[in-house]
């Protein structure tokens, strides 16, 4: 379990910030991860802003909503730049979902830990094709703190770390639950991915 460094700031020391991800695949428990550490620094009597992509509207607008309903409430934004404006006179910034922000929420979450905030950041790490996602490696390389966090294989219950999508769909931003992704270790992606492309394009031609 990850312990933070330090979560409030004791009086006379002056408020150093830095950049923490948690990152994983779907059903990893990541945004558990990142209301957890949110608590922890709300009972420090910290100021906490979360902020996710105005995009994902899965649940509800305003609350950074995992899959347990253990909610905190939190704000979208269209662009990762809002948050600057936004953060302001806060002690920790948390963002979740934040693979389907755009490169520049790297220098965005840099500005702020450099002014001192600390920066919580919670992502999926690979898209359903297994390829980094979106602003998420970058982040990892700038990050004082990376915890990857491991869902189980449905297929074989080993550690899984890739999100399976079981839709034919190629959209990369494709919202979804169970009936979409399921999570799988490598071997058990590799297995669901041969299949994928040994399979016919259309199952309404084939069956005609
Ligand atoms: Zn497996």
């Amino acid at each position: 379990m990850f312990i933070e460094p330090r979560v409030g700031t004791g009086p006379g020391v002056a408020r150093r910030g830095w950049i923490e991800v948690v990152c994983g695949s779907m059903f990893s428990g990541k945004t558990e991860e990142l209301i957890r550490r949110l608590n922890r620094a709300k009972i420090a009597r910290q100021r906490v802003e979360i902020f996710k992509p105005a995009l994902d509207t899965r649940y509800h607008a305003e609350d950074v909503v995992s899959h347990n309903s253990n909610s905190i409430r939190s704000t979208p934004v269209p662009v990762a730049q809002e948050m600057l404006l936004l953060a302001g006179g806060c002690d920790v910034v948390g963002v979740d979902e934040a693979q389907f922000f755009d490169e520049s929420l790297v220098d965005v979450c840099v500005q702020l830990a450099n002014g001192g905030t600390r920066v919580i950041v919670a992502g999926l790490d690979m898209d359903f094709l297994g390829k980094p996602f979106g602003p998420m490696p970058a982040l990892m390389a700038v990050a004082e703190f990376v915890t990857k966090v491991h869902a189980i294989c449905v297929c074989c219950g080993e550690i899984a770390s890739y999100s399976f999508r079981m839709a034919a769909s190629e959209d990369k931003i494709l919202l979804g639950e169970t009936d979409v992704y399921e999570a799988r270790c490598r071997h058990c992606f590799q297995e669901g991915m041969k299949e994928k492309s040994s399979e016919p394009v259309s199952k309404s031609a084939s069956a005609s």
